[in-house]
């Protein structure tokens, strides 16, 4: 595996790559990789040739009171499980090489980037969508893969590259989850073991969401309102919002209609840890 840290030597192999007619395959993580990163290079490598991975923990996502100094850099531990999993660039700028001094350009999502995370952690979308750009412009790749994990975050890269008519095929990838049902998170490592217990409760309200829709309980408030209260009654849990939305445009839906996709959205708190987590709702 080669390590890359300048984009314009990253920019001239995809280049040549893609005048060797290699199919490029990109994952783009902040690094402390874990299962979910990994099976996003798996999926990756089931149909490209070249699988270059990016780790840049992205200052313009984070805001001025969140966890970017903190922001775990298992550079070397990355470095080997990179290398077990076969990926052939590992690109790893640093931040002024991706944001010089006089940079100015950022992009800007819509409405969509406004809801949710994006009402929470104001700006947070907007720093995605330039870096995921930028990311996508050095890399080259013929396809990008994303995990279901960030569910709005792949909403909005599905728009962004729409919007723009960025030349990639993006591919989403299913939740790696614990074997309490707790998504895998770079971020799980600041909760104690009885907050990792505790904090599979949001997997539970995925599943009770599921289980109402099947038995054709379609008052989607009330089933939010419920999954609220699950979490509020788990010890050191709390809800920052429980909400059901269609695929799509990420608008809060009320009921199920048949033949449309929905997505129930959680972001909750275990300890001062806030997690997000999602489930598909089949009708
Ligand atoms: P991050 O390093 O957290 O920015 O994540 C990089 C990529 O990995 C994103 O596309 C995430 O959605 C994806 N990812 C993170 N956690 C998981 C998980 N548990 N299962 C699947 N994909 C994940």
């Amino acid at each position: 595996m080669q390590i890359i840290t300048e984009p314009r030597q990253m920019q001239a192999i995809a280049e040549k790559l893609r005048l060797n007619r290699q199919f490029i395959g990109v994952v783009m993580t902040m690094g402390a990789l874990h299962e979910g990163h990994l099976s996003l290079i798996k999926l990756a490598r089931q149909s490209a040739g070249t699988i270059i991975l990016t780790i840049f923990v992205n200052p313009s996502q984070f805001g001025i009171d969140e966890d970017l100094h903190q922001y775990p850099r298992p550079f070397e531990q990355d470095v080997a499980l990179a290398t077990a999993a076969e990926v052939d660039y590992l690109f790893a700028p640093v931040a002024g090489t991706i944001y010089p001094e006089n940079y100015q350009t950022t992009l800007q999502c819509g409405a969509l980037g406004e809801r949710f995370e994006g009402e929470r952690r104001p700006g947070h979308f907007n720093g995605v969508a330039t870096v995921v750009t930028k990311l996508l412009h050095i890399t080259k790749p013929h396809r990008a893969i994303f995990g279901e994990k960030d569910a709005q975050q792949l909403a909005i890269i599905r728009r962004l590259v729409e919007d723009l008519n960025l030349d990639v095929d993006i591919v989403s990838a299913p939740i790696i989850r614990e074997e309490n049902g707790l998504a895998v998170s770079s971020r799980n490592i600041y909760l104690s073991s009885q907050e990792r217990n505790a904090a599979s409760i949001l997997y539970q309200g995925i599943c009770h969401a599921q289980k109402c829709i099947a038995e054709q309980n379609k008052n989607l408030p009330a089933i939010a309102a419920e999954i609220e209260q699950m979490i509020r009654s788990t010890p050191g849990c709390r809800p920052d919002y429980v909400a059901f939305v269609d695929e799509e445009q990420f608008e809060p839906a009320e009921t199920v209609e048949a033949g449309k996709e929905y997505r129930l959205l959680i972001a909750a708190y275990a300890g001062s840890v806030r997690l997000i987590d999602n489930g598909k709702i089949c009708a």
